[in-house]
């Protein structure tokens, strides 16, 4: 057996694979940072071979409780991904698995590559609805897309929404691709009238460098993105820096932030509840887009998520409290499930890209229950 991880989004490190009946293997870090959860990495030689692999450091790992009830992903093709058994002991996460074929991939979740995102950008701007702006370079070099869909116009509102801050929660750019397919369907009704009376401003990737370095959480400097807002530079996160910058030129009516959620088996939404000039319109608006989005999507729920936070008390540091507070309007963080949801599981596939497409899909009916009442 050989175990690879030399590619786009690659990330383990190879301890011992002489038993393939027995393998241990590593969870590399972040580089420049302490982070790691998120693996990819290729078996080979293993047709009709009964494979047992441990990830021996998965119990100090950022987000221990994320490998309870959790199944890793397989795929032959690199389209289809289906969950294998896993098991966790407290220390070490364990793959059993016998592939059909001479190699197989397992990862955290599906991967979203550096290619797919350059087609998703590709085929967006071919739409007579979208335009394509490179707002910068991020630190090694790579181009930070930022896609607008609608006419620009006074009057209408200005909506963001941005994905995959941290480059492991590969569910967040899916989740995007869903969204950007339906906002660009002009037979889509919601869509058409989204369009009609908003600007989206979205950027599917906020962090292509830790994408392809196969990071969880930080950026090619180390930095955690959804901690820099506040004060971003063009050094350390030029990706927030850009972004940033854009917004303050757009002005901002709704901002969604989407994430992963490594623990949690639910979809969820975390609102700016603990930022300080947040008002009542605010909090309302919000209570209303979950509700829709409940109604739209069974796979969304209202019961379980984050505590809420003490007035005040805020983070400040985050997109999403950060923008709340400097536009003073709606602004939220999607968390979408890297295990599966309690309340409607999938026994192959698990949450799975598919899944999260329908949810973004979903969020534009929530959105544009509320489109009016942005300002
Ligand atoms: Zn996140």
């Amino acid at each position: 057996m050989q175990i690879t991880s030399n590619f786009d989004g690659g990330n383990i490190l190879v301890r011992d694979i002489a038993d393939p009946g027995d393998a241990h293997l590593e969870i590399r870090r972040d580089n420049q940072s302490d982070f790691y959860q998120w693996f990819y990495f290729r078996a080979s030689g293993v047709r009709d071979t009964p494979l047992v692999l441990h990830i021996d450091n998965a119990g100090t790992s950022s987000y221990p409780p994320g490998w309870k009830d959790y199944r890793a992903v397989a795929s032959y093709d690199r389209e289809q991904w289906f969950r294998v058994p896993t098991d966790y002991d407290g220390r070490r996460l364990t793959i059993r698995h016998t592939p059909d074929h001479d190699s197989v991939w397992y990862a955290y979740f599906a991967p979203y590559s550096h290619e797919r995102h350059q087609d998703l950008i590709a085929a967006c701007q071919l739409s007579p609805r979208c335009r394509h702006e490179l707002l910068g370079a991020t630190v090694d070099g790579r181009d930070l897309d930022l896609l607008v869909l609608g006419e620009p116009a006074p009057g209408k509102r200005v909506c963001w929404v941005i994905a995959r801050q941290h480059p492991g929660e590969t569910m967040a750019e899916w989740l995007m691709e869903g969204l950007l397919e339906r906002l660009l369907d002009d037979e889509d009704p919601v869509a058409r009238q989204l369009l009609a009376r908003a600007v989206f401003y979205c950027v599917p990737n906020m962090n292509p460098d830790g994408s392809f370095r196969g990071n969880l959480r930080t950026n090619a400097t180390g930095a955690n993105l959804n901690r820099e807002w506040q004060e971003p530079t063009r050094e350390r996160s030029p990706e927030v820096y850009f972004v940033r910058k854009r917004m303050e030129q757009t002005g901002v009516d709704f901002c969604l932030d989407v994430h992963g959620d490594e623990a949690l088996p639910y979809n969820f939404i975390a609102g700016p509840d603990g930022v300080a000039s947040i008002t009542k319109r605010v909090l309302d608006l919000q209570d209303e887009y979950e509700r829709l989005l409940m109604r739209s999507s069974p796979d969304f729920q209202l019961e379980h998520g984050y505590d809420a936070v003490a007035p005040g008390a805020a983070n400040m540091t985050m997109c999403t409290t950060f923008i709340a507070d400097r536009f003073g309007c709606l602004s939220m963080t999607l968390e979408q499930p890297f295990k599966d949801t309690v309340d409607s599981p999938h026994e192959l596939f698990g949450w799975s890209p598919e899944r999260c497409r329908k949810l973004g899909r979903a969020n534009l009916d929530a959105l544009f229950g509320i489109l009016d009442r942005l300002r």
